[in-house]
């Protein structure tokens, strides 16, 4: 029994070793990956369903790993989280994401916005403000084509929050909740804070044909936004039924493979920025 004991628990942390040991060889090769500038970003169109112009871009990370291919960011940004190599790697999403909207501005694109995913711990660091006022700076992006998508659980302390998200507004960057109708905080918020638009989680729209629940969900998003006076995007959009409720109830701005998948940066110019040369 004594053995069998043993050997059970000696398998079990064998176990967790492998798995610890996986995490800091990936947490290695992340450091390494920034270097080496293994990491790009996609951007995934945001249309405006009615006349299908593009009216934003949403800059979504990928490393570009070398034995692996493109990886997808669940399978990083939480490893960058707990080693605190978000905030070297936010800034040069940040960087990036703001650097290719100027030059698609400077080569005479359409003058839209470029939306940028903040992770929890970037959206707390102190002088976020000063920071994004820096970026902004360096790349020559004006700050009303700089939105960031934060979520509402980032919102918890409601007076840092408000602290924050009315220094950015001032500055004149916008703010975006992204995954809206999933976190559990309380809707009162939203009376006092600078949030420029909704952004309708994917849970909601998947099952939108068959769900008379989410169906009534996202109709009521979309009412709220309009009474608050913020705009509403809908995101994980795939099929035209999906877009003909939104349309049918007046959200207009559309998200998702329906239009366009996430692409890199040259497919996203020649497929959308060509016709305006
Ligand atoms: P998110 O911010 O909710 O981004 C939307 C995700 O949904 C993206 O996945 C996008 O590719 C996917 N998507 C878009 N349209 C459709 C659709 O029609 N159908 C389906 N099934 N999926 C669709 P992705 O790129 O894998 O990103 C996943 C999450 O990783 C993001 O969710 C965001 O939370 C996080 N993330 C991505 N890029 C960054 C970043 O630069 N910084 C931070 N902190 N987080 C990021
Ligand atoms: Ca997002
Ligand atoms: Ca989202
Ligand atoms: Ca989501």
């Amino acid at each position: 029994v004594k053995k069998s004991g043993k050997n059970g628990y000696q398998f079990y942390t064998s176990g967790l070793n492998a798995q610890l040991k996986e995490k800091i060889e990936l947490e290695g090769e992340l450091r390494k990956a920034m270097k080496l500038n293994e990491l790009l970003l996609h951007y995934q169109p945001q249309m405006l369903a009615l006349d299908q112009r593009i009216i934003g871009v949403e800059a979504l990370v990928r490393w570009n790993h070398p034995t692996k291919g493109l990886l997808p960011p669940n399978t990083f940004i939480p490893i960058a989280e707990e080693s605190g190599l978000i905030y070297d790697m936010g800034t040069w999403i940040l960087r990036e994401a703001c650097r290719q909207m100027r030059q698609w501005h400077d080569a005479g694109g359409p003058r839209i916005p470029v939306s940028v995913n903040l992770s929890t711990m970037q959206f707390h660091q102190s002088n976020l403000v000063e920071y994004i006022r820096k970026i902004l700076e360096e790349t020559g992006l004006e700050p009303q084509y700089l939105e960031l998508e934060i979520t509402e659980s980032m919102m918890m302390d409601a007076a840092a929050s408000t602290a924050i998200l009315t220094e950015l507004s001032t500055y004149g960057v916008k703010v975006n909740l992204d995954d809206f109708g999933t976190g559990y905080s309380s809707l009162s918020y939203l009376k006092h804070l600078p949030i420029n638009k909704l952004k309708i989680d994917r849970s909601f729209i998947t099952d939108l044909t068959l769900s008379e629940s989410d169906r009534a969900i996202v109709a009521t998003i979309i009412s709220m936004a309009r009474h608050l006076k913020m705009e509403v995007i809908a995101e994980g959009i795939e099929t035209k039924e999906q877009l003909d409720f939104l349309l049918d109830n007046s959200c207009q701005e559309i998200q998702g493979y329906y239009f366009s998948r996430p692409l890199p940066a040259n497919e996203v110019e020649s497929t959308y920025f060509l016709p305006y040369h």
